[in-house]
């Protein structure tokens, strides 16, 4: 009996079949294609039922749910890769992309992906090319090197040339580089899983010539430095020289492996931020291989790029595992043409996205964010109170760890006991549609404004805010 009655809400639901036999149905599936729109209908009954279930039956007429279903679809059609915008204040953000690319980059990308090309074709002789030939002639340009290789992302780089060059023998590493550098990758991991024996040097905080000199052997596969990129010690400490180690390793004729991380191609000290060593002056120092990532400081595609050399980089492209790492002509296009900008150091930092960001004019954001401030308070009304502070951005991606950039940040806290908390306010930012990504610190919302470019845009989004979260506008 009174699961009759309970029953009784449930057949006022329509069928699977009846729903997709509706009109706007029909051109949902015409638009979006069948199988989306029967999910998105059945997951749509099931949201009814569940709401009956728990004794809270809405009314369905027909012009809801052909609302509710197109919203649905919507959503499921949408891309779930999407633009961002960057106000975190960290400009190599690797969880949100890392390294824009410039526009040269972008139009050789479409160029490639829409069209056939010589990716492993020589066109000169109408035989089988090599894809990492396109990239060497600039690589030995701009690093002095004699011969290079270009893997998925810099982790791959170490990983091959670990492999390669170490397999079943020692590697030769300070203790004070036993390091981590994000997203669980940990030096000691890959060496074992480049199946070499970590032969430790050194102590933490100080490591000596005669330390490596001791251990090299007739065991050892190489020596392998890695730059610190994503933290620093200080105090007490004592680290090799690169161009001592380099010579020791050339005088006992062992491989010396350099693990640059984010390896800037030129001195950036000339545009005003931290210098980091390059690739070219690491060669120069005797290292006879150098690994370092395309979308750090370089400002490229994700890639993990190999220098130095030419035989050891020979047996590094022979190793099975390079054909596993190999990029796609996408990434060699856009690296190729980043790689290009570097000709003319004097329009660089113009043309590269990431150094123009990294090296942009501190009063310039200063006069955005003063630009910006009644923008954000007519947006987001009384509860919240609105300040232009200075800030510090970070590099990021392990570049410079300890080096700040001077910046400034619109800073949004909660206004009286009404006010909306930073949490609140983040989720709102969030909820934009182009979502807007600040940073939570001290009981207030920051967004450091040396990644925002455009400025309109950011204006035109803020005012959605009163029609999405239904919060009255301040006068
Ligand atoms: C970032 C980094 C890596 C990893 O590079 P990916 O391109 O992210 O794979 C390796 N070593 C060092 C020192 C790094 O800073």
């Amino acid at each position: 009996m009174t699961s009759v009655a309970r029953d009784a809400p449930f057949a006022s639901l329509p069928s699977v079949d009846k729903v997709l036999g509706e009109a706007t149905t029909l051109s949902l599936i015409e638009r979006h294609g069948r199988t989306c729109v029967v999910t998105a209908v059945r997951d749509w009954l099931a949201e009814k039922r569940a709401d009956i279930a728990a004794g809270r039956p809405a009314a369905i007429d027909e012009a809801t749910m052909a609302s509710e279903l197109a919203h649905r679809v919507a959503r499921q059609v949408a891309p779930r890769l999407r633009r961002v915008i960057n106000l975190t204040g960290t400009v190599l953000h690797t969880n949100l992309g890392r390294a824009l690319m410039p526009t040269e980059a972008v139009r050789a990308v479409a160029e490639v992906m829409e069209s056939f090309g010589n990716l492993e074709y020589d066109i000169e002789s109408g035989g089988r090319g090599d894809r990492d030939d396109l990239i060497v002639p600039i690589l030995a340009e701009l690093t002095g090197c004699e011969s290079a290789t270009i893997v998925n992302n810099n982790a791959a780089a170490v990983l091959l040339a670990l492999n390669t060059l170490s397999r079943g023998k020692e590697a030769v590493v300070s203790r004070g580089e036993q390091i981590e550098i994000g997203g669980a990758f940990r030096l000691p991991d890959i060496m074992a899983r480049a199946g070499c024996k970590l032969r430790e040097v050194g102590t933490t905080n100080r490591t000596h010539l005669k330390d490596y000199a001791e251990a090299i052997g007739p065991k050892t596969g190489l020596v392998l430095k890695v730059h610190k990129s994503n933290y620093a010690v200080t105090g007490f400490t004592a680290e090799v020289e690169e161009a001592e180690l380099g010579a020791l390793c050339r005088e006992r004729g062992v491989p010396f492996l350099v693990d640059l991380g984010s390896g800037a191609l030129v001195d950036l000290s000339r545009w005003g931020l931290p210098k980091e060593p390059t690739p070219r002056e690491t060669l120069a120092h005797g290292a006879s291989v150098v690994t370092f990532s395309g979308d750090k400081l370089l400002g490229g595609p994700q890639a993990g790029i190999v220098v130095g050399d030419k035989d050891l980089v020979a047996k590094i492209k022979k190793n099975p595992l390079k054909r596993a790492l190999r990029v796609n002509k996408m990434t060699l296009a856009a690296l190729e043409a980043v790689l290009g900008l570097y000709r003319d150091p004097d329009r660089l930092r113009e043309k590269l996205t990431t150094l123009r960001l990294l090296s942009r004019d501190t009063a310039e954001i200063r006069a955005l964010a003063q630009r910006l401030k009644p923008v954000f308070e007519r947006a987001l009304g009384e509860g919240v109170s609105v300040s232009v502070e200075e800030c510090a951005s970070q590099i990021g991606s392990g570049a410079q760890p300890v080096e700040r950039l001077a910046s400034a940040a619109i800073v949004l806290r909660r206004s009286g006991p009404k006010g909306m908390s930073p949490t609140k306010l983040e989720r709102t930012l969030r909820a934009l549609p182009v979502p807007v990504i600040g940073r939570i610190a001290d009981d207030a919302l920051r967004l450091d404004l040396r990644c925002l470019e455009n400025e309109a845009e950011l204006c035109s989004l803020l005012d959605v805010i009163p029609v999405k979260t239904g919060i009255q506008p301040g006068r």
